[in-house]
């Protein structure tokens, strides 16, 4: 079967397995308005792994202190875990797609 389903208007990215199955990536968004993504997530469709990377992360100083963390907005660096992610799992996942309904 080679018929190729049109990717849903929020994937980003999408990655073959070897079992036939994809690997999308799509942005968590907030429930705010409009909404933010806030998060990168890879979900297998052929099994139930998936993994979600945040676009923030929070550093902490050598010194410890509560007052001087810093949080960044970093999405291209969880973009590139989630593909790595991805592409890590598709080399792997034998698993088959479900059937569209
Ligand atoms: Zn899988």
């Amino acid at each position: 079967m080679t018929t190729r389903t049109a990717w849903p208007e929020n994937v980003i990215a999408r990655y073959l397995t070897v079992g036939g199955a994809t690997v999308d990536l799509t942005y968590q968004l907030t429930v705010h308005n409009p909404p933010q993504p806030y998060a990168t997530l890879a979900k297998c469709m052929g099994c139930p792994a998936a993994e979600e990377r945040s676009h923030y992360r929070t550093y902490y100083s050598s010194g410890g202190f509560v007052s001087d963390t810093v949080e960044e907005h970093e999405p291209d660096a969880a973009d590139a875990q989630a593909r790595t992610w991805a592409q890590a799992h598709a080399a792997t996942c034998r698993a088959l797609p479900k059937p569209s309904a």
